[in-house]
């Protein structure tokens, strides 16, 4: 959707600005509070993406929470919640989850095979229901309309309620604070101690490293205790890329408010992925993290935290020799972040793409020469501006195209 600001949402957006929170505010404390609403009814949308084209394979009535739809890609396909009277009553911009980063080579290893780009995909869409909607529809870059899927011809699941209930992890929070979900893949009950003390472990050094350590006040962590399937595997020839079903993840993630989803697998080998949108978020991403927390499992998941939530490109070398920049980190003019430093160095996904440390950032290894850290470049050009986007706006401002600036 093509939406211009009315007068009106501009002025509502220079009250917002003026008024952004400091994080410390006393209004904003004086509404903490520990309490997760109750879900309400939800879309639920089995989709299949094939080469360009969307189809439909079920569609449903569910009782859940929402995505936060905060960060949107400014371009991509669009799904409409239409009335009676052909107005629109909600629309979201959304990517297909075609892009799948891998975490960095161990060291020692050799960096090759970065991502993966898949032609066609099993995904998931969530989508507010009112009792207004009439219909969806799912609509091409182009203006082209795939799909009309009519309420009436949803399955009605509402009596159904999520079966297993958002734990907050890190206590005491801000209302509207930025929304972390761990969901944890191949725990059994018995195992969910173990879950419990790897959410720990992996948010704590999620929330520790810049920029969100500075942000980690109106950071809000919360866990899943799930024990059904998400059908992740290690891809048999990038094996350290661990893939998991969206559909999966999206409907036990619907059991939950959330901004990005972290998938833990509980599972031993060196692993993860990281999906990605150009621009960052969006609500068709997550990062899936192997979950030792006594080898890389942690690095791994700030990592792919950084694909999924931050956009941000692999600073190692792939072995291909030209590729296109989708992220600032990886740049075919390192002359713009010369504010930020003066260094630039070949191979970034890409042999034709820049990077701005020779080995210093997180994106590239799991040991940076100074220590786990993103590069000032992925801070300053990505990560900030997202969480300046996000924390400090109402979330009800439609705001994509300040999204993906850099
Ligand atoms: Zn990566």
């Amino acid at each position: 959707m093509r939406r211009f600001l009315s007068i009106a949402s501009l002025c509502t957006l220079a009250i917002l600005l003026s008024f952004a929170p400091s994080g410390q505010g006393q209004g904003r404390d004086s509404h903490r509070s520990d309490e997760i609403s109750p879900p309400r009814e939800i879309i639920f949308l089995y989709l299949h993406y094939d080469r360009g084209d969307i189809t439909l394979q079920e569609a449903e009535l569910r009782r859940g929470y929402l995505p936060g739809y905060k960060l949107q890609p400014s371009t991509g396909y669009r799904a409409e919640l239409i009335d009676n009277e052909d107005q629109r009553l909600f629309a979201v911009t959304f990517e297909p989850p075609l892009l799948i980063m891998s975490p960095p080579p161990l060291p020692g290893d050799r960096g090759e095979e970065a991502f993966l780009t898949l032609q066609e995909t099993d995904f998931a869409l969530i989508l507010p229901y009112s009792r207004l909607a009439s219909r969806v529809d799912i609509v091409d870059p182009r203006g082209i309309t795939h799909l009309s899927i009519g309420v009436h011809e949803m399955k009605d699941r509402t009596e159904r309620w999520p079966p297993i209930a958002p734990r907050p992890v890190k206590a005491g929070l801000v209302p509207g604070a930025f929304k972390i979900l761990f969901i944890g893949d191949d725990y059994t009950t018995a195992d969910l101690p173990l879950f419990q003390s790897d959410v720990l472990a992996h948010s704590a050094l999620l929330l520790s490293v810049e920029p969100f350590a500075t942000y980690a006040a109106e950071m809000e962590t919360l866990r899943l205790d799930n024990t059904q399937d998400l059908g992740c595997y290690h891809h048999p020839v990038m094996t350290r890329l661990i893939l998991c079903d969206h559909t999966k993840v999206l409907a036990v993630a619907s059991a939950s408010p959330y901004d990005e989803i972290i998938v833990l697998v509980n599972d031993d080998e060196y692993g993860g992925s990281g999906l990605i949108t150009i621009g960052g978020g969006g609500s068709t991403t997550y990062a899936v993290a192997y979950h030792d927390v006594n080898a890389w499992g942690r690095q791994v998941t700030v990592h792919e935290f950084g694909h999924s939530f931050g956009g941000l490109m692999d600073e190692y070398e792939s072995g291909i020799p030209t590729g296109p920049s989708i992220a600032p980190n990886c740049s075919d003019d390192p002359t713009s972040w010369s504010d930020i430093t003066p260094e630039f160095y070949l191979g970034c996904s890409y042999g034709n793409l820049y990077r701005s440390t020779y080995s210093d950032c997180l994106m590239r290894t799991l040991v940076p020469d100074t220590g786990f850290h993103y590069c000032l470049v992925c801070q300053r050009k990505r990560l900030e501006p997202l969480l300046d986007a996000l924390l400090g706006l109402d979330h009800r401002v439609f705001l994509p195209l300040i999204m993906n600036k850099y």
